[in-house]
């Protein structure tokens, strides 16, 4: 009886996330009204966006986990993710710690966010004095949300590394403080948030569909340019369209291909998605990153199905590439 009860209540849930999903393919026909507008022509040569890692988790060719890096007037002042690796990137790039005026965080899996640590301590020897605001998403049982994760990171009481903590609490003497801000995730709330707005940057976002994870697309506007990141999504919430609306450049996860099933299918976008997503959103420039080993040996077809919906500029970048939006 008690495997029945327990049966009958997943069925439920199936149905439910089914709904969801015959809700998205609504949702990402939306009409455009909502679009965010950029306020003035992108002045391009002042802005840069670098990639500092364009691979998943796995462990394969040489190129970090995610992490983009966004230049205004030659100064490093955004990262969008931190994971494996791109820390090092961060160094070739020769991008200065004292100069990042904010840290995005899509969601907390470890291909996203794992060198977090390490630039507060290859931090503590830079000559930063100005807070940094540091920014995600709310978590579950399975994934931390952005204060739990900063905290379980240098928490002076429940950090793995509570010499870092300094840095956090504000009764201790450190030259700067982190400034965590956690954005709520949402089934029942898809607008788009304005959730940063200082030193002439702009950030919007949207709760996008990573699974069970709670993860946030980001619109950067800066210098009159917007620039979109739909970070880990299967595209099941249909928010990324309208928040990516007539961006300079999309920068788009292609984790799976067009057959994937199953929980990968579940997690990540496939490529006719991305099409349509580009397409929707009349970007200007899509690069195409995250790629995994079941991803990057069919560029070509891959290329090809986008092609079927989105006729704009198409890249697939690697690791410290510049592109001008
Ligand atoms: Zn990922």
């Amino acid at each position: 009886m008690a495997n029945m009860q327990t049966f009958l209540k997943l069925r439920l849930v199936l149905m439910l996330f089914s709904l969801l999903g015959v809700y998205a393919c609504q949702a990402s026909t939306r009409s455009p009204d909502k679009a965010p507008q950029s306020a003035s022509t992108c002045q391009s040569n002042r802005v840069k966006l670098q990639m500092l890692g364009v691979r998943g988790p796995e462990i394969m060719d040489r190129q970090a986990s995610t992490s983009y890096l966004i230049w205004l007037d030659n100064k490093a002042r955004v990262i969008i993710d931190q994971g494996p690796g791109s820390l090092q990137r961060f160094e070739q790039s020769k991008a200065r710690y004292e100069d990042i005026q904010l840290m995005l965080f899509t969601h907390f899996h470890v291909d996203h966010s794992s060198d977090f640590p390490a630039y507060i301590k290859g931090g503590f020897f830079s000559k930063r004095d100005q807070d940094l605001p540091v920014i995600g998403p709310s978590g579950t049982k399975f994934i931390a949300s952005a204060s739990q994760f900063v905290d379980r990171m240098i928490g002076l009481k429940s950090g793995a590394y509570p010499y870092l903590g300094v840095f956090l609490d504000p009764k201790e003497q450190s030259s700067y403080k982190i400034k965590v801000t956690t954005i709520p995730w949402s089934y029942s709330d898809l607008s788009i948030k304005k959730i940063f707005d200082q030193h002439g940057i702009t950030v919007k976002s949207v709760p996008v569909h990573h699974g069970p994870f709670p993860a946030l697309g980001y619109r950067v506007e800066l210098a009159g340019c917007s620039i979109s990141f739909t970070g880990d999504m299967s595209g099941r919430l249909g928010a990324m369209p309208d928040l990516a609306m007539d961006s300079d450049i999309l920068v788009a996860h292609n984790a799976i291909p067009e057959d994937a099933v199953g929980a990968p299918a579940r997690l990540h976008m496939k490529p006719s998605y991305i099409g349509k997503l580009a397409k929707r959103a009349r970007v200007k420039k899509l690069l195409l990153t995250h790629l995994m080993k079941r991803t990057i040996k069919i560029k070509p077809e891959t290329r090809r199905l986008i092609r079927e919906h989105y006729q704009g500029k198409l890249v697939f970048p690697k690791d410290l590439d510049i592109f001008h939006p």
